[in-house]
């Protein structure tokens, strides 16, 4: 049972659109910023908008990750929706089902399950200026829609690394993103390759089943405590009687994980609390060969701060070894290091991360001059408050370049843009505008303005080369600073920094022939 602020009567009918038809809104993608997109559309009465969405169920992330141990790090708390509390998390950290159930219910409570249209991969949308219109073609069908929302995430599409012979392996091999769960991993010589987020949650997981676990590592990463615990019957009472409280806590919370962007604007600040983490890595493992293979080699938040209380314990088991030679090859049965060693494994997992920087799903939105936005970016993404792109007339990103937070919670970044995206449409509606359009000056001060802030930042400075960074080495995927200046900023729409217009008329467009 959520603890709701909706408008009265919201969640009380569902409409659905044929395939071919038009409608107001279109929104991509059915995980944690879609459905927020969908649930504000219709607490301001807009009803006519679909959601489309490719696989067969909602959820985004949090339906596709399912290996085992997959847990938000980001306390339950904070990262749900500020408008809809669950008073029922069963843990300060919860496992991926409770947060994929949390979604389910909610769609279900908003009446948005009906609006989402499953199976409707998006292949190609582009932009019809005759029309001022998106074209959105899916695997379902062809619809037209005035405003485009793009709600596909950050982290959707798996990064496997084109590793030399990878093809010639005979064994399983699958992604933590795409777990094979028919596959028993029981007595089995196991190569996990990666060690970011996924990995440390599934290594401890698979390491008890595996026979062994060779855990190939480039890069040590920095973990910190993870602490988590049952919350009480006591607290589900309290929070479900007194939502203010558990807003409350919520509200401490963010304030207190505001303070990390301090170190991660300030390397020096965090290099004074990488002392106190390095105590966790020291306490948990105290094998000196070992723990240098786990001590990081640069600055700590360059790369996301990750959080465990299990993963260093699972290294120290017999059946593990820590490999931090690179790979040379794959053969059939085994995998060939830098250093001429060959271990035979039966399966290899990756937890090798997302394809973030170049996001396939940009190549597939075409813009008033006909090219993609994959092809605008050219490797670097850049949107006017990571929202809006000039070119791209009626399109809003969620979760756009530069909306990533690594200190916070991604969802007070999809709220924010939610709120703009809303304000967005008012203002169309009040002027009797059709089409808005960013300003191209407009989003080039204010990515100026961001590429200002990123020098001397940990992920600049920090010495260390992670995923935030794109392929031009430009940070186009992290929000710089604190979060709350990003609420700040994005509260009210800003007409003057766009172009609002009219639809063209539909007697010109007759004449030339559209
Ligand atoms: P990730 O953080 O990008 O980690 C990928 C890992 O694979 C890194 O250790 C990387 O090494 C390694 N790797 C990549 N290519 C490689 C190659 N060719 N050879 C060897 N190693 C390679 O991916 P992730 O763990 O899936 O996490 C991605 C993001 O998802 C996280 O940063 C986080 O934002 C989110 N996430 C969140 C949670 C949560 O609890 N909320 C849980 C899981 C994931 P290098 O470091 O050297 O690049």
């Amino acid at each position: 049972m959520l603890n709701e602020v909706q408008s009265p009567g919201a969640a009380d009918h569902a409409e659905d659109h044929a395939p071919g038809e038009h409608v107001r809104v279109a929104i991509v993608g059915s995980g944690f910023s879609g459905l927020a997109m969908g649930a504000a559309l219709r607490d301001a009465g807009i009803e006519d908008f679909a959601i489309l969405e490719r696989a067969d169920d909602l959820g985004g992330t949090w339906r596709d990750n399912t290996y085992p141990g997959c847990a938000c790090d980001v306390p339950s708390l904070l990262y749900s929706y500020s408008f809809a509390q669950n008073p029922g998390w069963s843990r300060s950290f919860s496992p991926q089902p409770e947060i994929w159930a949390y979604l389910r219910e909610f769609a279900e409570r908003r009446g948005l399950v009906a609006r989402i249209r499953f199976g409707h991969e998006v292949l190609r949308s582009a932009w019809d200026e005759d029309e001022s219109r998106w074209r959105v073609e899916t695997a379902g069908g062809t619809l037209t829609a005035d405003v485009l929302v793009s709600a596909t995430g950050g982290l959707s599409e798996p990064s496997v690394p084109a590793l030399a012979g990878l093809e010639s392996f005979t064994g399983p091999t699958f992604h933590s993103a795409r777990w094979d769960h028919d596959h028993d991993l029981a007595g089995e010589r196991v190569a996990v390759i990666g060690t970011g987020a996924s990995a440390i949650q599934f290594v401890p997981q698979i390491q008890p089943r595996a026979a062994q676990v060779h855990l190939f590592q480039r890069t040590a990463p920095w973990v910190v405590p993870r602490r988590d615990r049952a919350l009480s019957d006591l607290e589900h009472r309290l929070y479900a009687r007194v939502p203010w409280l558990q807003s409350a806590m919520r509200g401490a919370i963010f304030w207190g994980r505001e303070t990390f962007a301090l170190g991660l604007m300030h390397p020096r600040i965090m290099r004074a609390q990488q002392r106190l983490v390095i105590g966790h890595l020291h306490r948990q493992v105290p094998d000196p060969a070992l723990r240098a293979k786990l001590t990081p080699d640069y600055v700590m938040g360059c790369k996301r701060i990750l959080v465990s209380d299990d993963y260093y314990p699972s290294l120290r088991r017999d059946n593990v070894e820590v490999v931090t030679d690179g790979i040379a090859e794959v053969r059939p049965r085994s995998i060939l290091t830098t250093d001429g060693t060959e271990r035979e494994v039966d399966a290899i997992i990756f937890g090798t991360g997302f394809q973030v920087t170049e996001m396939p799903a940009a190549r597939r939105i075409v813009g008033r001059d006909g090219r993609s936005l994959g092809e605008v970016w050219d490797g670097s993404a850049r949107a006017y408050k990571g929202s809006a792109v000039a070119g791209f007339p009626n399109l809003f990103l969620l979760t756009g370049p530069n909306t990533g937070s690594g200190h916070n919670s991604i969802v007070f970044f999809i709220e924010s843009q939610v709120r703009y995206v809303m304000g967005a449409l008012r203002a169309m509606d009040e002027r009797g505008a059709g089409v808005v359009e960013v300003r191209p000056e407009a989003q080039a001060a204010y990515n100026r303005e961001i590429d200002a802030r990123m020098p001397g930042t940990v992920w600049s400075a920090g010495g260390c080369r992670s995923w935030y960074l794109d392929r031009t080495g430009r940070n186009s995927t992290l929000w710089p600073g604190f979060s709350y200046p990003f609420r700040r900023r994005t509260r009210r729409f800003d007409p003057e920094r766009y172009t609002l217009r009219a639809r063209r008329p539909a007697v010109a467009r007759e004449a030339v022939g559209a």
